[in-house]
């Protein structure tokens, strides 16, 4: 990408991004963010929470996309910044940045100095659900998000790890809008180490959620993490580079 190319696609993410964070499409989950965002979790009762659509986070020149599920109620909900604050993020961003895809090992805040290096990380569902469950008419009416970034990564995205079953499922709708190639048949189902290689779309790579449900159980370790991040770094043409 040349230096005006980079600049023009920095402009427009950033726009996709400031108009995400006005969104109001789903009654439901503006309820719950704002709600949460007034109730609070105790140990936060001092902050004020961002309580808003929580938009992407990372380059708009990125090779490597990460797709999450939706903020966590009292971390990207709270923070403004997708899993900042919260402990799925913790185990996130340690392995992003013993990939090297990340400045810091650590995401707390917005104004943490924290720079992702080739990669963006989105969720399907940009507002925090009940429960971490969105609807599947949520997920259909936030897809439009995903697809309009989708698109603006496309001149430089290799490939996409999507985090969970959920985030898998979202795939496959996005890139048949965004680069006319429908599903593969049969769709393979989720699971960790999944590969979708596909001529003139991004690699689909599966990797269990960071979720504590599956960090604290063991489900998925750190070096699980590390083999999927390197096989993310190797099919994004960064193998070896720093
Ligand atoms: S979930 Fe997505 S579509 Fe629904 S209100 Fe939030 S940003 Fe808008």
């Amino acid at each position: 990408m040349t230096g005006a190319n980079a600049h023009d696609a920095a402009r427009q993410l950033s726009e996709l991004d400031a108009e995400v964070v006005e969104c109001r499409a789903c009654p439901r989950l503006v309820a719950w963010r704002e709600e949460v965002a007034v109730t609070r979790r105790a140990a936060f009762r001092t902050q004020e929470y961002w309580g808003r659509p929580v938009p992407g986070f990372g380059p708009a020149d990125a090779r490597i996309a990460i797709l999450g599920l939706a903020p966590a109620a009292h971390g990207g909900n709270r923070t403004g910044r997708i899993f900042t604050g919260d402990r799925s993020g913790d185990v996130l961003f340690a392995a992003l940045h013993r990939a090297g895809l990340a400045n810091q090992p650590t995401s707390v805040a917005r104004d943490d100095g924290l720079r992702l290096v080739h990669t963006r990380i989105f969720a399907a569902v940009r507002c925090a659900p009940p429960e971490n469950k969105p609807t599947p008419a949520e997920r259909d009416t936030c897809a439009s998000w995903l697809r309009r970034e989708v698109g603006l990564l496309r001149p430089t995205l290799r490939v996409i790890v999507a985090l969970g079953a959920f985030a898998w499922s979202s795939v496959w709708p996005t890139l048949t809008t965004v680069y006319g190639i429908g599903p593969p048949r049969p769709l393979p189902p989720f699971g960790h180490g999944a590969r979708v290689d596909r001529p003139g779309a991004p690699t689909v790579l599966g990797c269990y959620h960071v979720s504590q449900q599956n960090t604290f159980t063991g489900r998925l370790t750190p070096r699980m993490l590390d083999e999927v991040l390197s096989t993310a770094r190797a099919v994004a043409g960064l193998a070896g580079i720093r």
